[in-house]
């Protein structure tokens, strides 16, 4: 009997505040405006992780990595996005795709996608990053970015 493919959901959102850092998915696209986080604030590879730890079954990001542990203060999400990968690894999981979706009105991100894709791609071992980036609905903050992503693993 074949496996039946794993399929999970993440989501994150983190407030924007003027004189921090903006990362996202491994990248530095704004030394501006940043989000707010014990971590480096990365809310999509916080969506990521969440979601490939949800469809393992192994938890969330909150219980591997608690906001309340200095350890974690200022780390680079992409540590956290290894760690998470190599648990799924050892579980005897691979992962097929991840789907992700960023919304966030400034500033743009198009010139550092590739860049995201190819970080994420790298960490996770996986040949396919579905991507897409939209601006909030008219009234709805613009002083937050917000990520999910949504992983296709066996
Ligand atoms: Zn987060």
């Amino acid at each position: 009997m074949t496996a039946l493919p794993r399929i999970g959901f993440g989501y994150d959102v983190h407030r924007l505040e003027a004189g921090r850092t903006l990362t996202l998915g491994g990248v530095v696209v704004s030394r501006d405006i940043g989000a707010v986080a014990h971590s480096d604030g990365d809310v999509l590879l916080h969506a990521v992780c969440d979601a490939l730890l949800g469809a393992a079954a192994l938890g969330d990001i909150g219980m591997h990595f608690p906001d309340t542990d200095e350890r974690y203060r200022g780390i680079s999400s992409m540590l956290l996005l290894r760690h998470v990968a190599a648990l799924l690894s050892d579980a005897g999981y691979s992962v097929g795709n991840i789907d992700a979706t960023i919304i966030l009105q400034a500033p743009k991100i198009k010139d550092f996608v590739g860049d995201m894709r190819a970080a994420i791609a790298a960490a996770v071992d996986i040949p396919w990053i579905g991507y897409r980036s939209r601006p909030p609905r008219p009234n709805a903050s613009t002083r937050s970015v917000r990520g999910t992503a949504s992983p296709h693993m066996r």
